[in-house]
């Protein structure tokens, strides 16, 4: 598809009047709008050689170098380009190196500039004016496998036996003391009730209670054992 030829054209040109289109000729582009779209894409190419830019910048520049080797055909043309662009040198120089006097590079620079201008510009699918080129979008790369559909069926999930849980185990705190059992001395007890006021016959009763293993007591035995305190 072929740009609008007039945004690239020169106001002041004499052939197109600006229009982008050669006036002799309507369906040809004017060299001016053809030059300006090469002199653009040029100087992206250097942009994107000198590693100012990042996005596409490699493509682009191995795109713009194919672009011109299948459009210069002829040696001479494509030396030119080569110098001019890739090498980036100047004209004297490459006057000096290819024997060429000004006038003649000029001319032919010029043409260069035309034939290039105009397959950057009509490059299929897309043309090398950065801004249709960098602006492409990048899809992402779409994986190989295509994703897989979820389970059909819902899996059979028996039901689980309760398991007992193990005890918590007991904080130190918590584990319940181990009494001694208490001893009673039957003569401190006697002779404590006793001091009391407790009477002898209550005092064998609760003696025969707290301490059966010493029994059963009788009120001479108590009184002998208060009376041997
Ligand atoms: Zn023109």
């Amino acid at each position: 598809m072929s740009p609008d030829w007039a945004v690239f054209a020169a106001p002041t040109c004499t052939t197109c009047k600006g229009s982008g289109l050669l006036i002799s000729s309507p369906d040809s582009p004017c060299g001016c709008s053809l030059r300006r779209i090469a002199r653009i894409v040029h100087r992206r190419y250097r942009q994107e050689v000198a590693g100012r830019f990042r996005r596409n910048g490699r493509t682009f520049a191995a795109d713009v170098e194919i672009s011109a080797r299948r459009t210069l055909t002829d040696p001479l043309a494509y030396h030119i380009f080569a110098m001019h662009v890739i090498e980036g040198l100047d004209s004297v120089a490459i006057c000096a190196r290819l024997g060429l006097v000004k006038y003649e590079y000029f001319n032919r620079w010029y043409s260069v500039e035309s034939r290039l201008g105009h397959a950057y510009a009509t490059s299929a699918p897309y043309s090398l004016l950065p801004r249709e080129y960098m602006g492409l979008t990048i899809y992402p790369m779409l994986p190989c496998r295509p994703p897989q559909p979820g389970p059909r069926f819902t899996p059979v999930r028996p039901p689980l036996r309760p398991v007992a849980l193990p005890a918590p185990a007991m904080a130190p705190e918590a584990v319940p003391m181990v009494l001694e059992p208490v001893v009673i001395d039957p003569r401190k007890f006697a002779k404590l009730a006793l001091k009391n006021g407790k009477s002898l016959r209550s005092i064998v009763t609760e003696l025969n209670a707290i301490a059966p293993g010493s029994g059963p007591w009788r009120q001479s035995q108590v009184k002998r054992l208060l009376l041997a305190a």
